[in-house]
């Protein structure tokens, strides 16, 4: 199976030629060519396997260039027990009979970009093995916060790949900037920008589509790639969890045969729910897919009017891994909607880029809003939710999950839908243990705190273990302090290369 551009402008690559590429030479995203389908009784088979068995079945569907001891080599370099804390990897915990949370947080940097970085790099490797490529690989990450660390933990020291991440310098909290400034390896660069997270997208995205740069690049031997959800290869990676809480809930009895699930996943760049709109269109029984934004909803707007407008005021959140304007792979989800009308995304694509908005048509907009539900929690909605939920069920989520399931809540009460829901949990509380510990534990109570000591609190307050990803960052010495203009980070590039 091959892979076309979003914008029609590039011929169709291989699979492992589109995970190398990251992003298409005509600035589109690759996507599938055909619809991959999963027949019932090869869903119910799956039942049986562990996590990393059900990661590659639903990989070779995709990656069909890839053999299958290549994918079960991938899965278990990444999948294992040095790297995830829990056994099942990404295990489901139900609060209520019809309420669960997938935790994809148990990976080495605490939120859920492990479930795909980890993967990723075996992939990427294998990929340039398989198409001849002798160039250094060279990783340009843009990143809201979790997206760095978790690029960075997968590719250091990975011989023939150089990393260089790219950071908003004031729109990331605090433990994950040290994740990052702390981070080791020899052939890691971190960056930050003054500018937010859609100025360093922007950025990274314009390096990649600089033809004097990747000839620069071509002269030292060097291509770039990606390792944001723009490349194929860390979305593919995220389709497998939804088959698996499907199939974990199947197996506790939580849903009957054939009865349907909804996902509420809490969205920033549109690749989390994405994976789980491809994970619906393979067969798996979902019913609807429920975007939970925070008060940067410009998602939630385009889903209920047709109309996408990045023009607004952006804002600063407790859940800053959403804090996002530009949701890059909404790009594949309007060519699936329009019936992979590449004319038609590209131009919504030059409107985006030129006036900061486009508007679908009726058609397109009522196909969107069949599947997808979405609304909005504000910062107070999100920090009250943070207290219930561990009032009520003694169960600790971080604000990202707090918005998926503040949304879920308002969802029942705008619809009256009481299909099971799993609400997607993207990182684990500890790593956002600022606003955690404020809620729970009172202002006075963290107020003066360092980071190291708020993680006590938290533990001491709630009795759950501090991740070791977290725990370690004590003391670590800072090892990147590079701060750059917007407007500086393709020299940054040149720089660091040269
Ligand atoms: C990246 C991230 C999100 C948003 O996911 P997208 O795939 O960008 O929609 C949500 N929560 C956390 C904790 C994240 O790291």
């Amino acid at each position: 199976m091959l892979y076309e551009s979003t914008r029609g402008r590039s011929r169709p690559v291989s699979a492992s030629e589109a995970i190398k590429l990251g992003i298409a030479p005509d600035g589109g995203l690759f996507v599938p060519e055909r619809v991959v389908v999963s027949a019932p009784d090869e869903i119910e088979r799956m039942s049986q396997l562990d996590y990393r068995q059900r990661a590659a079945l639903v990989l070779s569907r995709f990656l069909t260039d890839f053999d299958q001891a290549e994918l079960i080599q991938s899965v278990n370099g990444a999948y294992n027990q040095d790297k995830f804390t829990v056994p099942e990897i990404a295990p489901v915990r139900s609060v209520s009979g019809d309420m669960h949370f997938l935790e994809l947080w148990h990976g080495p940097t605490c939120a859920f970009k492990d479930m795909a970085l980890q993967i990723l790099p075996h992939l990427l490797m294998r990929a340039v093995a398989k198409t001849g490529e002798t160039a250094e690989i060279v990783i340009l990450v843009a990143t809201s916060g979790d997206t760095g660390k978790a690029a960075l933990e997968g590719f250091r020291d990975v011989s023939g790949t150089r990393i260089i991440v790219f950071f908003p310098a004031e729109g990331v909290s605090e433990m994950q900037r040290l994740q990052m400034v702390t981070q080791e390896g020899g052939n890691v660069h971190v960056i930050a920008v003054r500018g937010n997270f859609d100025d360093t997208q922007s950025g990274v995205k314009a390096i990649f589509a600089d033809p004097s740069v990747n000839a620069a690049l071509h002269r030292h031997g060097r291509r770039f790639s990606s390792a944001n959800s723009i490349n194929w290869g860390r979305l593919v990676p995220q389709v497998a969890y939804y088959f698996s809480a499907y199939l974990d809930l199947r197996e506790r009895g939580a849903l009957g045969p054939g009865q349907a699930v909804n996902f509420v996943v809490p969205t920033g760049n549109f690749g989390n729910i994405l994976a789980a709109f491809y994970a619906r269109r393979m067969g798996l029984p979902v019913n609807r897919l429920i975007c939970a934004a925070n008060r940067n909803n410009v998602l939630t707007d385009f889903i209920r009017t047709g109309t996408y407008d990045r023009n607004r005021t952006f804002y600063r959140t407790v859940s800053p891994s959403m804090d996002i304007l530009i949701s890059s792979n909404l790009e594949r989800l309007l060519f699936e909607m329009t019936g992979r009308d590449a004319a038609r995304v590209d131009a919504w694509m030059s409107a985006l880029r030129e006036n900061g908005r486009y508007q679908v048509d009726p058609a397109t907009r009522e196909q969107v809003s069949r599947l997808f539900w979405s609304d909005f929690a504000d910062e107070e909605e999100t920090m009250d939710e943070i207290r219930s939920t561990w009032q009520d069920h003694r169960y600790l989520i971080d604000p990202h999950t707090a918005v998926g399931k503040a949304v879920l809540d308002k969802y029942k009460a705008a619809t009256g839908d009481n299909t099971p829901a799993v609400v997607v949990s993207t990182a684990s509380p500890f790593k956002f243990n600022q606003a955690v510990a404020r809620v729970l534990l009172g202002a006075p109570e963290t107020k003066n705190k360092t980071e190291f000591e708020l993680l006590e609190a938290l533990a001491a307050g709630t009795g759950l273990e501090i991740p070791p990803g977290l725990r370690g960052l004590d003391g670590k010495p800072v090892r990147h302090r590079m701060v750059v203009d917007k407007e500086q980070m393709q020299q940054a590039v040149l720089d660091i290369l040269s």
